[in-house]
């Protein structure tokens, strides 16, 4: 089984009975964030969550499961839908850490050794209830560490929105000035949440200032989630995506789906990519020719130019993409070739094969990444990203990763 996670977020290891205990104490004081829970999630899934039944009706658990559990694939706005009951019920304070603290403890009794938790920095609270918050989180943690064998620490996950990661950023690195002792217990930053319209080029100032406060101070990791989703653009220039992350140093990649799920996934699919995100992608394929050359892509030169120029005289916003067998196989040359160059630099992927079935849009584990990955020698982490929400655990993400990689393409029918 996973001995390690090193990309799951805290809260969403709350299961579905972990919310039930959590709001039956709660729900009343929170029924102005229940409220605008049901209302997200009417406007998501179409039919508004009865959530006041959760605790009063004899089937309330049954009820909260189902809204809930995050069982089937789907979108990310759903998946978002039901997360937020998390976030109706367990709203983050400087004063109480108790969910953490159950969460860790709960966590532990799946047998880990390490446990990498993302969580976030409150971007409402004042400069003052942040460090307090952090103070507080970080000696819970550092207190549970001496107690449990499993020893955890804590990723803060920042908003792609460039002032609010740098506020947040500011804070981390303050708050660790000030507590160098208890602020051990971080291990890194992480950008998450929507991935579409922040390309990793737009973070190149953040990333700078982070590599040089890491030679000024405690060193920490700069992990990323990237490649996760792609729905704005061709899988061509997220695997770009993927590859600006590694270039601007990112520790370890989150999801990376687009360097290696099959391409066939998405046949006959069209999609809109914008005419500057096309042009970047042609540049960069020009601009490192030579290295992609190397390690088994030719890009074809002439025609891409021919394309750029078509493209910069364009009145059009968007190009249409179709998943065809040239781009399909184009797609999958360019997967192998930025995998080969990545390995080179000692690129780690953090894989996450459940979320990426369903709310990574992978249709069948056939054409799962972590197939690929694991064939091409790319180093790999398994973890569960959410596995309260997924309804899985450690050893049912092990079990799914070795299907994954054992499955014999040829012999498949899906
Ligand atoms: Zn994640």
């Amino acid at each position: 089984m996973i001995k390690r996670d090193l990309h799951v977020h805290l809260y969403g290891c709350l299961s579905a009975e972990d919310l039930w205990l959590i709001g039956k104490d709660r729900y009343k004081k929170h029924q102005t964030s229940l409220s605008w829970y049901a209302q997200e999630y009417a406007k998501a899934w179409g039919r508004t969550p009865q959530f006041q039944e959760y605790w009063k009706s004899d089937s309330g658990l049954d009820l909260l499961k189902a809204d809930y559990i995050f069982a089937k694939p789907n979108n990310f706005a759903r998946f978002q839908a039901n997360f937020n009951l998390i976030i109706a019920l367990c709203s983050i304070t400087p004063d109480s850490f108790d969910i953490q603290e159950k969460i860790i403890k709960q966590v532990n009794q799946h047998g880990l050794e390490y446990f990498e938790a993302r969580t976030v920095i409150p971007i409402k609270l004042q400069d003052h209830k942040v460090y307090k918050y952090l103070q507080g989180l970080c000696k819970v943690v550092k207190t549970l560490n001496t107690e449990l064998p499993m020893q955890t620490r804590i990723v803060f996950s920042l908003f792609r929105d460039n002032t609010l990661a740098s506020k947040a950023y500011r804070q981390l690195r303050e708050f660790m000035k000030s507590h160098p002792e208890l602020s051990s217990v971080i291990s890194g930053i992480d950008f998450a949440f929507a991935e579409e319209g922040s390309p990793p080029k737009s973070k190149k100032a953040l990333f700078q200032q982070f590599k040089c406060d890491n030679q000024n101070d405690r060193p920490l990791d700069l992990l990323y989630h990237v490649g996760e989703s792609f729905e704005d653009k061709g899988i061509i220039s997220a695997i770009r995506w993927v590859w600006e992350a590694d270039q601007l140093g990112a520790s370890r990649l989150g999801h990376a789906i687009a360097l290696g799920v099959n391409p066939e996934n998405y046949k006959e699919k069209m999609v809109h990519e914008a005419v500057e995100e096309r042009i970047d992608t042609i540049r960069w394929l020009i601009e490192h020719e030579e290295v992609l050359k190397e390690h088994g892509y030719q890009p074809n030169i002439k025609r891409l130019k021919r394309e750029l120029n078509t493209l910069k005289e364009t009145k059009q916003k968007t190009v249409t993409i179709t998943y065809n067998d040239d781009y399909i196989e184009d797609a999958k040359c360019l997967q192998r070739a930025v995998i080969r160059i990545l390995k080179t630099k000692n690129a780690t992927i953090e894989t996450c094969p459940t979320s990426n079935l369903r709310i990574g849009q992978v249709s069948s584990p056939i054409y799962h990444p972590l197939k690929l990955f694991q064939q091409m020698g790319l180093n790999c982490v398994t973890c569960t990203d959410d596995p309260g929400i997924f309804a899985i655990d450690w050893v049912s993400e092990h079990r799914l990763a070795q299907k994954i990689i054992n499955m014999d393409l040829a012999n498949c029918t899906e």
